[in-house]
Parts: structure tokens; C-alpha cells; sequence
């Protein structure tokens, strides 16, 4: 399992350039708002990050993206 994987930003655009470039099938576009990664496909391959034209997307180690979505949860 990858040790870093990608966190999509609040400022995605939804573009869907991202979603195109996963070569896991690990993003998809959430309500047409947001992209959204599927942490357990993610392989943490970063080719995602490098086509994003808003700069939203970071990479992140796996259990710091866990511990953030708990957070923003409660
Ligand atoms: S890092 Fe790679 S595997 Fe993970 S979401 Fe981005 S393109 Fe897909
Ligand atoms: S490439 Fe960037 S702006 Fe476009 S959908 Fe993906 S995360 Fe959002």
C-alpha cells in the first residue's frame, strides 16, 4: 500500500483532468463540485498532481490524509 497518497484541495475546479490521468481509476468527481480520491486504489503515483491546473492537489502520507478527514468530519 502506497505510503503517501493524494489530497484534493477546496479550491478544485472539477475539471476532471486529474480523474483522466489516474491510472487506478482512484478519482472521480463528487456531486460535479470536487474531485475525490478513493484512498484504497490510490497508488500515490503523484501524475495526478502534475496535471492539476489549479495546484490543488498535494500528496500526503497516508495516516496524516487519515487523521485530516477524521478532523474534518467532527
Ligand atoms: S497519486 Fe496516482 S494513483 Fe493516486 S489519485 Fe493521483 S493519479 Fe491516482
Ligand atoms: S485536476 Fe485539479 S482542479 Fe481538476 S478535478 Fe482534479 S483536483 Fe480538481
Amino acid at each position: 500500500m502506497a505510503k503517501r497518497i493524494a489530497v484534493i484541495g477546496p479550491n478544485c475546479v472539477a475539471c476532471g483532468r486529474c480523474v483522466k490521468e489516474c491510472p487506478k481509476g482512484a478519482l472521480s468527481i463528487c456531486k460535479g463540485l470536487r474531485a475525490q480520491v478513493d484512498a484504497e486504489k490510490c497508488i500515490g503515483c503523484v501524475k495526478c498532481e502534475r496535471v492539476c491546473p489549479a495546484a490543488v492537489i498535494e500528496m500526503k502520507e497516508r495516516q496524516v490524509a487519515k487523521d485530516e478527514a477524521q478532523k474534518a468530519v467532527v
